[in-house]
């Protein structure tokens, strides 16, 4: 029962034990003058207050402990999309930030085309379950060998620290050919896909900061938009590098 009060504040705490000391108090009277009547009445009041300090702190230790599975939960939304599971935006902008220049990386920025429309034609819940599938099968190429995370909306962000571009490149291929060539079944029953487009740059390599390195993937995405989507863009010393048909933009 101490190591219970111990839990509790500091005023319910002085509160119970002046009331048990009070009660010993006259259990020692009581017992004194021959006054079992007074002893038994003050033992009863001892009982009762030693299980109320118990139960009370019996709540305070559920409650604290309700307190720190809630924290649990709440640092753990703070860090995963809550539609995909993958890591959120805020997260993987932290990893960007500390991207140390001696360690090579890349950066893969991914956007399923004409998602609108897909959500136009087969609503908004498929769209959503759509991100999910993707996400999934974008988490199964990558796995450990980078960091994944839903940038907002239908784009995709995928980090690889200490791998080159020529990586990159092949793991987004692979990542594209994948959703080009798979297709999943709607709640209505339709066999549907999507295709995606994808701009890659490299650190230090392209870009003098990780900001930059940002805004030069971004702009490679959007080449691979503007060039017919469905393709994967790496501009490299001024050439740009159409993934499937590398030889075709020079
Ligand atoms: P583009 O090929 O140029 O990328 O065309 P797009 O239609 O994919 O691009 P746009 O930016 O015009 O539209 C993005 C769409 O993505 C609009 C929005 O309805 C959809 N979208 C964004 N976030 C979500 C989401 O969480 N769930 C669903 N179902 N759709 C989303
Ligand atoms: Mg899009
Ligand atoms: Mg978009």
């Amino acid at each position: 029962a101490d190591l219970l009060l111990h839990r509790l504040g500091p005023y319910p705490r002085a509160v119970i034990l002046v009331a048990v000391a009070a009660s010993e108090y006259f259990i020692s009277i009581g017992i004194r003058a021959n006054d079992y009547e007074v002893a038994l009445v003050a033992a009863s009041y001892y009982m009762l207050l030693s299980t109320v300090s118990v139960v009370a702190g019996i709540s305070v230790i559920h409650y604290m402990q309700r307190s720190h599975e809630l924290y649990e939960t709440l640092s753990e939304d703070s860090t995963v999309d809550g539609l995909t599971g993958l890591l959120n935006r805020r997260v993987f902008e932290a990893e960007l930030d500390a991207l140390r220049k001696d360690e090579p990386s890349v950066l893969i920025l991914m956007d399923i085309d004409h998602f609108k429309r897909f959500n136009d034609t087969y609503g908004h819940p498929e769209g959503d379950r759509t991100l999910k599938v993707v996400s999934r099968k974008v988490k199964n190429i990558v796995g450990k060998d980078g960091i994944t995370a839903r940038n907002g909306g239908e784009e995709f962000a995928i980090l690889l620290k200490g791998r080159s571009k020529e990586d990159a490149l092949e793991m987004a291929e692979r990542i594209r050919t994948t959703l080009e060539n798979s297709r999943h079944i709607t709640a209505g029953g339709e066999y549907v896909g999507v295709t995606v487009s994808i701009g890659i740059a490299a650190y230090p390599e392209q870009a003098a900061s990780p900001k930059k390195l940002y805004s030069q993937a971004d702009e490679h995405l959007y080449i691979a938009k503007k060039l017919g989507r469905n393709q994967v863009c790496c501009e490299d010393a001024h050439e740009l590098i159409i993934a499937p048909s590398v030889d075709k933009v020079k």
